[in-house]
């Protein structure tokens, strides 16, 4: 007998996104299972304080929001596999999921949650001092900086809380910004603002990140307007400029935007094969946000289930004609 197991609802993703489908589905009785992908939780697990998720006045950790939607979801008999999909095969249903390059498990119903990455500058020196100076990540490597002085690069709102948290540590943070205006909200750019430690240099591109062959020790920024080039010392460089979709697993396969997400139908999670839905950042380049992610699970949920009821529906009627 074939140990492939078969389900209605497999969603691939953890993130807000996926877990509040996986709560939708189980609480569906459809026992969904949960692909954890290679950061169980999504980015969430990665910040501090969430603000800005209703229900919580005083803010809650990310790690502990995400936590909490886990368990809610295994509530109600949702099923979690730690690893990533390496392959999805949508030409027929179910679905083909292959994890890991070996595991296999189908899918009447496919749930895609795979969020974003962040996105690098794409320069030979970040990649040398990634870990060595080189960050994506200030709640994962701020402590390092006690006492030092640090650049983040970006003008969005991941640049201003990056910026702000660094400032716990580090005696003093420079954003480096290639235009003089701000994507970042106005609260978020006001408070970096406020921010004593922190200072604004704009209308620069990095051109190099200089090291010592061990360590981060400057970046080299080229002004865009007098094309003038300087270098600014610093201990440590963090790229805060934004995320691209994980999406590359289903090229070819859906139908995705120029920037690679997923395009879905207008109010729908519905994307361009029946019986395979979308949410979270993965289908969302405008809003991004948890709360918006999570509202998006529970749309894609609530399609899966109507479309599993609309197939069992055609196949009792196809059964009655026959008869
Ligand atoms: P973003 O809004 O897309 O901003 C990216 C920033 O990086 C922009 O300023 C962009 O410059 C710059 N950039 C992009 N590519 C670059 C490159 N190759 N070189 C130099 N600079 C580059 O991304 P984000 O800041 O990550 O925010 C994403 C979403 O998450 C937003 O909706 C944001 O509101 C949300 N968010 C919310 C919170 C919060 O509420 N606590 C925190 C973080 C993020 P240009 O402006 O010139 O394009």
């Amino acid at each position: 007998m074939s140990d492939i197991k078969h389900y209605e609802v497999v969603i691939i993703g953890s993130g807000p996104a996926g877990l509040t489908a996986a709560i939708y589905a189980s609480r569906a009785n459809l026992n969904p299972l949960v692909i954890e992908g290679i950061q169980p939780g999504g980015q969430l697990t990665i910040t501090t304080e969430v603000e800005n998720f209703p229900g919580f006045p005083h803010g809650i950790l990310g790690p502990k929001l995400m936590d909490d939607m886990r368990e809610q979801a295994k509530r109600f008999g949702t099923e979690y596999l730690y690893g990533s999909v390496s392959s999805v095969d949508l030409s027929q249903r179910p679905f083909k999921v292959t994890i890991d390059e070996k595991k296999v498990v189908m899918a009447e119903t496919l749930i895609i949650s795979t969020g974003a990455s962040v996105r690098l500058l794409g320069l030979e020196s970040e990649k040398k001092y990634m870990g060595y100076g080189v960050s994506a990540c200030a709640t994962c490597d701020g402590f390092f900086y006690k006492g030092r002085e640090v650049v983040v690069v970006g003008g969005g709102d991941s640049a201003m809380e990056e910026a702000n948290f660094l400032t716990k540590y580090a005696t003093s943070v420079t954003i480096l910004h290639r235009r003089d205006e701000f994507r970042a909200s106005k609260i978020m750019l006001d408070r970096a603002k406020a921010n004593p430690k922190i200072k604004f240099v704009t209308n620069v591109v990095v051109e190099d990140i200089v090291g010592d062959g061990k360590v981060v020790t400057a970046v080299r920024i080229k002004n865009v307007k007098t094309g003038k080039t300087s270098e600014i010392a610093c201990d440590g460089v963090f790229i805060a400029i934004g995320h691209n979709p994980n999406s590359g697993l289903f090229k070819g396969q859906l139908e995705l935007d120029e920037s690679g997400y997923i395009i879905t139908k207008k109010s729908s999670t519905e994307t361009s094969v029946p019986g395979v839905f979308a949410c979270g950042d993965i289908q969302d380049s405008v809003y991004r946000q948890a709360v918006t992610a999570a509202g998006t699970g529970c749309m894609a949920a609530i399609d899966a289930e109507r479309f599993l009821e609309q197939q069992k529906s055609l196949i009792h009627s196809e059964v009655e004609v026959h008869q």
